[in-house]
């Protein structure tokens, strides 16, 4: 069976590491664009400092699995009927296609923000690690364009260790930060997380405002919100509006903004067609372990049609997302999204167990999908 897998991310990269070691004929055609993955939270270590860019990045060329051919081509076209693509460098069909290019940001949907600072790029997080060490104090907006978002808790994790960074630096007693969110709570799902992170905020001084977008920036420093308020700044860290990439939206495999998938084995409405991770709408959130798990499911269904056995449970929707308190504090949540009658979110208080498991969380994926741990990466 010839799998063409678009995108080697958190998805990709575990559904062509399952299909390798599945012992199956399996042709795997694994495409991606870039020359490294980085793992989402190694921008809030490269953005405060902890890690440097070079340190974080897990070249493909290290990647090296039987029956998995990695090509650094960019996807110009999809042809879902087709099962076909065409990139900057050819052509390649598969008899299954999975579609896990992730999300992009749509920097133009917010007037102004392309002026100001993100860090949900790699160039983002550089950018502000550049600067944040000359920020002498003043008023600072971690603002969230819109949702759905990538890793709902990382604005809050941004907030409380820019708390932290810059007390080091002796400059917070100078310095008022605002968190502004669409989500009416920290983590919805989750209203034991979401009060553990508001009272974090609170007795850090952190202002939430919730349930409202930055709908545009001014010239002049100000964040306008959606319900009308205005907040200067001195510093802007946003976190841009995403949207599915410009060559899905082309192929004409979404619904309102991503593509749509069966909740059971995330085929598409093309037959033969899967597509997981940041890049559906599969009734989960956008987080690496969410598309992990997607992957996992279809690398289940692929194995089964190979070995013409019975197929995987449907996907349970679950995964576990640390948080970053600060003060070298992780906490944890286990989300729930699509096992149950109702969407649910169970708190773990910051340990130093989940600490130490969080950094697990990176080494064994670094292990499992490239063979090895880079020196100087963090978990
Ligand atoms: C600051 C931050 C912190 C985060 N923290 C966490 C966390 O702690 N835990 C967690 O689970 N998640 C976290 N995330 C979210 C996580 O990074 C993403 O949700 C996850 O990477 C999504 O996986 P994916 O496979 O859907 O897409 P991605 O991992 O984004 O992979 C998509 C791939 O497609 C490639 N691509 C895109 N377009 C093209 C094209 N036209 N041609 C070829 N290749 C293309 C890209 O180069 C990319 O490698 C965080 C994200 C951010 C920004």
């Amino acid at each position: 069976m010839r799998v063409l897998v678009l995108g080697a991310g958190f998805g990709g990269l575990e559904l062509a590491t399952m299909l390798s070691e599945s012992g199956e004929p399996f042709e795997v055609t694994l495409i991606d664009k870039s020359d490294a993955f980085v793992f989402g939270y190694s921008k809030l270590d490269v953005m405060f400092g902890r890690a440097t860019p070079d340190g974080v990045r897990l070249p493909y060329a290290d990647l090296s699995k039987p029956g998995v051919e990695l090509l650094q081509e960019t996807v110009l076209e999809i042809d879902p009927a087709a099962k076909a693509v065409r990139t900057d460098a050819g052509s390649h069909e598969g008899d299954v296609l999975v579609v896990a290019l992730g999300a992009d940001y749509d920097i133009d949907a917010t007037p102004g923000l392309a002026e100001v600072d993100e860090f949900y790029s790699v160039a983002g997080a550089e950018a502000l690690a550049a600067k944040l060490p000359s920020f002498d104090g003043g008023r600072v907006v971690v603002g969230v364009c819109d949702a759905p978002y990538k890793c709902p808790p990382a604005p809050s994790e941004a907030s409380l260790l820019l708390h932290d960074f810059l007390g080091d630096k002796g400059v917070r007693g100078d310095t008022e930060i605002a968190f502004v969110s669409p989500l009416p709570t920290p983590i919805p799902p989750s209203p034991e997380t979401s009060q553990a992170l508001l009272s974090a905020f609170s007795e850090r001084g952190i202002e939430w405002i919730g349930g409202t977008r930055i709908s545009s920036i001014d010239d002049d420093k100000v964040a306008k919100l959606d319900d009308g308020r205005e907040l200067p700044f001195d510093l802007f860290l946003g976190v841009p509006k995403h949207r599915a990439p410009d060559v899905v939206i082309e192929s004409g495999m979404t619904e309102n903004g991503y593509i749509p998938v069966s909740s059971e084995n995330l085929q598409t409405r093309y037959p033969g067609v899967y597509a997981v991770g940041d890049v559906t709408t599969a009734g989960v959130p956008k987080a690496g372990v969410f598309a992990e798990g997607a992957a996992r499911v279809v690398a289940k269904v692929l194995i089964a049609v190979a070995r013409g056995g019975e197929h995987p449970p449907p996907y349970d929707g679950r995964g576990s997302c640390y948080i970053e308190f600060g003060r070298g504090e992780i906490a944890r949540v286990d989300i729930d999204f699509l096992s149950g009658p109702e969407k649910t979110g169970v708190y773990q208080a910051p340990s130093a167990a989940l600490v130490a498991e969080k950094k697990e969380f990176g080494a064994s994926r670094r292990a499992r999908w490239f063979g090895h741990t880079p020196v100087g990466a963090p978990a």
